[in-house]
């Protein structure tokens, strides 16, 4: 499998055409057909677009100003809250952005991790302050699945909106999919042997999440420009495909246990 970056993407603006963009700089590979694939010669496995949810965001307009948000009651007893234990100055707009943004909070100290309207939860509901194109706020993309199904039928390959993300238990960041079309999330190892012939009970595989995981790799953090990476030569393979990807609070375990938790 290879990992491409899209070469010489400019700087988004609203109502930019990024399956334009993208064909422009790229030949995609939109694989061999089912009926063709055992031909000698064809490539079995096409292209995935990987793209950053940051110029999906500036293309679908979702620069934002703090002015926009006046902040309510909560906002600013959140951002009070947060001023007092991180002792850093908090502005009670940018509280209401993420209060707007969200369905639901699941912690509000000593960071606001919320579920966003499309069911990520993430911290912030993934508002960025960097990389926003001089706007104060990048919101995400309102659904991230409904612009990587645009994409992906402009473009004729499967399409994955990316965002970096924290998670918990571990340090550090990395490449998450909070949308995807044109391939499952997960695939299904449900049944498959392992080495020693022992049925495998458990495994689903997210793959999207792996994919973004590797485009994020290549696409960088800072200034670098390359939103955009081609995976190439990715198998899926012949196994059950899910489209789960954001746990319902009923079978989220720790979100339960941090619910109980953070409202005491
Ligand atoms: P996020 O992970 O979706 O929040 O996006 P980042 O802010 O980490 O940016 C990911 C990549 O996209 C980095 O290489 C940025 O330099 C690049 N990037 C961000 N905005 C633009 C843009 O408008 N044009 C181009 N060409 N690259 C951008
Ligand atoms: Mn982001
Ligand atoms: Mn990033």
């Amino acid at each position: 499998m290879e990992l491409i970056a899209v070469p010489g993407i400019p700087e988004i603006d609203p109502g930019d055409d990024l399956a334009d963009l993208v064909a422009d700089r790229i030949d995609l590979d939109p694989g061999a057909q089912s009926d063709e694939r055992d031909r000698p010669g064809s490539p079995p496995v096409g292209d995935v677009l990987c793209i950053a949810s940051t110029v999906v965001s500036k293309a679908e307009d979702r620069l934002a100003d703090l002015e926009a948000f006046p902040a309510g009651p909560r906002a600013r007893e959140i951002a009070d809250r947060l001023e007092g234990i991180t002792g850093e100055e908090r502005d009670p707009r940018f509280a209401q952005a993420v209060l707007e943004e969200s369905t639901d909070l699941v912690m509000e100290a000593p960071f606001l991790l919320t579920e966003t309207r499309f069911g990520h939860v993430c911290v912030n509901a993934g508002i960025d302050r960097s990389n926003t194109g001089g706007a104060d706020l990048l919101l995400l993309p309102k659904r991230p699945s409904e612009s990587a199904a645009r994409l992906s039928e402009a473009l004729s390959v499967p399409v994955i909106v990316t965002d970096t993300c924290g998670r918990p238990f571990r340090h550090g960041q990395r490449g998450v999919a909070i949308g995807w079309a044109g391939l499952p999330a997960s695939r299904d190892w449900r049944g498959e042997r392992d080495r020693d012939g022992r049925e495998l009970g458990v495994t689903v595989e997210n793959v999207v999440d792996e994919l973004a995981g590797a485009a994020n790799l290549v696409a960088g953090e800072g200034g670098g420009g390359t939103p955009a990476v081609v995976v190439r030569g990715f198998e899926f393979g012949a196994m059950a495909g899910s489209d789960e990807q954001f746990r319902s609070v009923e079978t989220d375990f720790v979100r339960q246990a941090l619910r109980g938790w953070s409202h005491e």
